[in-house]
């Protein structure tokens, strides 16, 4: 079931999660540097001062690069917008940064499934408030877990989604209609692999991602720069049973996105 405080967040609140992390890991990293620094320079004088010199040279350029990457994350978050050149760094952050936020995070009392929200609110903020160009219909991928489909349901969607009879016993129907309405690619994913392999056979110019924060997050993360618009998965029935989705949060991201003639 989806954490019912998480919902009770209200968006700032989200966005101030992820960015107190951000401070908090990028204190932590520096704090190993200076440390580590400090400890290499006390060897390293043994041997010859020159080598002590290269050492601190080398930890003030990593401090420079990792202050800039930091700062332009939190910029971009704060303002809610694409800065000139951040979007690489952007990318190299989330990267770097997001795995260390989901180990510091639980330690704080922050959980996992807070840090994924957080993350995934902010990176739907970015998108929506970013530089961004209409996408083509046929270069826009609806991605769906195949826990939306009804467990007791034996119609192969995973192989096509055209398999689906719609019956309309759970939202696949309805996202069929939304995905043939707006003449867009509609698939269904088991994990990972098959998402990761549907990405590569659509070439896609963004998704729109329906699956839990877990999901959401690791997608978001292994398809950047691909931008992807993630929306939760709502699990009434516990994790990967039966879940749902609302159907208009999803017909209201296409409309923002799409290139509508
Ligand atoms: S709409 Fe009906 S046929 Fe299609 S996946 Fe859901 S339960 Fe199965």
């Amino acid at each position: 079931m989806q954490d019912p405080e998480i919902e009770k967040l209200p968006k700032t609140s989200k966005k101030r999660i992820f960015i107190g992390l951000l401070g908090l890991t990028f204190a932590l990293i520096m704090l190993l540097i200076l440390i580590g620094g400090w400890i290499a320079t006390i060897g390293l004088n043994h041997i010859h001062p020159m080598v002590t010199l290269a050492a601190q040279i080398t930890a003030g350029i990593a401090f420079v690069l990792l202050s800039g990457i930091i700062a332009a994350l939190i910029l971009t978050v704060l303002l809610e917008k694409e800065l000139p050149f951040t979007h690489k760094i952007r990318g190299l952050g989330i990267k770097l940064f997001l795995p260390l936020m989901e180990i510091l995070g639980p330690r704080l009392g922050i959980s996992k499934e807070q840090v994924r929200n957080s993350f995934i609110e902010t990176n739907n903020r970015m998108l929506l408030t970013g530089n961004r160009h209409k996408i083509a219909p046929e270069r826009m991928l609806l991605l769906l877990p195949h826990c939306l489909q009804r467990a007791d349901c034996q119609r192969r969607i995973t192989t096509s989604i055209d398999n689906c009879q719609q019956c309309g016993r759970c939202n696949i129907d309805a996202l069929i209609k939304l995905a043939r309405h707006y003449n867009i690619h509609i698939a269904v994913a088991t994990g990972g692999t098959l998402a990761r392999k549907i990405v590569r056979d659509h070439k896609p110019k963004m998704i729109v991602a329906v699956a839990c924060e877990r999901d959401l997050t690791s997608g978001i993360h292994d398809t950047f720069p691909l931008p992807v618009y993630g929306i939760l998965n709502q699990r009434p029935e516990g994790p990967c049973w039966n879940t749902l989705v609302e159907t208009i949060e999803v017909e209201n991201a296409l409309k923002t996105f799409l290139k509508i003639q």
